[in-house]
C-alpha cells in the first residue's frame, strides 16, 4: 500500500487595497522591475526560491578565485530593505492561476497562495 503523502499547509496572504504586484525571481529583471517601482503606489511581493541576488556576469571571477561568491551574491532583502513597498518572500513558485490571479509558492513543506493585481 502506497503511503498517503501529508497536504501541506496551506496559507492565503490577506491582500490590500493598493495594487498588488508579484514579482517571481530576484534575477536581474526581478530586481530592477521592483526598484524600477519605488515611487509606484502600489505594493510589492517579490518571490524568490534564492534569499540572494546573483550578479551572474561576475561569475568566472569567482570561478578564477578573483572575488568570492558573497561580493558577486547580495541579499535580496538588503538590497531592498529601504524600499517601503517592497517585500521578499523566500519560497519557490510552483502555480500562477491567471483567472484566479494567484500565485502558488512553496516553502518548506508550507503552501502561500498570493493575490495579484499585476
Ligand atoms: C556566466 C554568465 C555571464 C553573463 N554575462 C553577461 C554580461 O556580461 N552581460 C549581460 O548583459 N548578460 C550577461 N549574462 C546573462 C545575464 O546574467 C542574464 O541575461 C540575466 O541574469 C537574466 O536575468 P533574469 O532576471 O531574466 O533571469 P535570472 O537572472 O536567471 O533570474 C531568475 C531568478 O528567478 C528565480 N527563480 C527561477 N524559478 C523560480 C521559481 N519557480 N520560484 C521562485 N524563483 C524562481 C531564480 O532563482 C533567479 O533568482 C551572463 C550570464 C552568465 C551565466
Amino acid at each position: 500500500m502506497a503511503a498517503e503523502t501529508p497536504m501541506p499547509d496551506r496559507a492565503i496572504v490577506p491582500r490590500s487595497d493598493r495594487h498588488q504586484v508579484v514579482v517571481v525571481g530576484s534575477g536581474f529583471g526581478g530586481l530592477f522591475g521592483t526598484k524600477a517601482l519605488r515611487r509606484s503606489d502600489v505594493d510589492i511581493t517579490m518571490i524568490a526560491k534564492t534569499t540572494h541576488h546573483l550578479f551572474q556576469p561576475l561569475l568566472y571571477q569567482v570561478a578564477t578565485g578573483i572575488l568570492s561568491e558573497g561580493e558577486i551574491a547580495p541579499p535580496t532583502r538588503e538590497v531592498l530593505a529601504s524600499q517601503k513597498n517592497a517585500q521578499v518572500l523566500l519560497g519557490e513558485v510552483t502555480g500562477i492561476d491567471l483567472a484566479a490571479r494567484t500565485v502558488t509558492s512553496h516553502v518548506l513543506g508550507r503552501e502561500l497562495v498570493t493575490p495579484y493585481d499585476s
